[in-house]
């Protein structure tokens, strides 16, 4: 049965610090998985981008949700170079637009913020289904999420939404990169995961613990 808890900003701001510790313990593996079909720093990139934005949380300590996200898109986009930088940043200003001057959001409204940040991440990059990046794992996550809220509870629409992430990134193995860097290599993209698929699923799992 759907319920309609909300979500607290000390659930959102924990989703942050998971996302930045997952992005720092996991900073190889995304460099890897960019050294095999980009340059390498996609890890470096977001595990940067995570450092400054922590760094500047603690230090505003901002009371809404919409100025933490604000905060957050804002670094990210002034402190992670490359294509991702300002794709995650865009993600979580277009986020605190949606949410508006609030402290608490319902789950139909979380999910209204998770589907204006993939807008932003398609008024950006311009990726569509299947071009092998971020946006194979979040549309997917984000549409479960949206699924989730209307049959059950906030912590299984999440996990729901953690659970697609990680199919939309495995199968982005079996895609030709058309969007970024690596598609300059064209079929020799084939067999390797997309790093910004890696970091997306990192986001949701991330998402996933902190409304368990
Ligand atoms: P760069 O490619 O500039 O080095 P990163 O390594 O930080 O940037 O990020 C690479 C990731 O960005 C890719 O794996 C892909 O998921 C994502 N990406 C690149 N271009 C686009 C795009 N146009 N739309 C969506 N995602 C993209
Ligand atoms: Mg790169």
């Amino acid at each position: 049965m759907a319920n309609n808890v909300a979500v607290s900003y000390e659930q959102l701001i924990n989703w942050l610090r998971l996302i930045d510790e997952s992005l720092i313990e996991q900073r190889a593996y995304l460099t890897e998985l960019d050294a095999a079909i980009g340059d390498g720093d996609h890890g470096t990139n977001l595990a940067r981008g995570g450092t400054a934005s922590s760094a500047k949380v603690d230090a505003e300590q901002p009371e809404y949700i919409d100025d933490l996200f604000t905060l957050v898109g804002m670094t990210l986009v002034g402190t992670v170079g490359g294509a991702s930088g300002p794709l995650y940043g865009t993600f979580f200003l277009r986020f605190a637009t949606s949410v508006g001057h609030r402290q608490e959001l319902t789950p139909g409204q979380l999910a209204e913020a998770l589907e204006a940040g993939l807008g932003g991440i398609v008024d950006r990059g311009k990726p569509d289904l299947g071009d092998k990046t971020i946006y194979d794992a979040m549309e997917p996550a984000v549409r479960a999420f949206r699924a989730g809220i209307q049959a059950g509870d906030v912590a299984s629409a999440a996990r729901a939404a953690a659970d697609a992430a990680a199919t939309g990134r495995d199968a982005t193995a079996d895609l030709v990169a058309r969007k970024g860097r690596a598609s300059y290599l064209g079929d020799r993209s084939l067999g390797h995961i997309d790093p910004g698929a890696a970091s997306t699923a990192l986001m949701f799992d991330a998402l996933a613990t902190a409304l368990a």
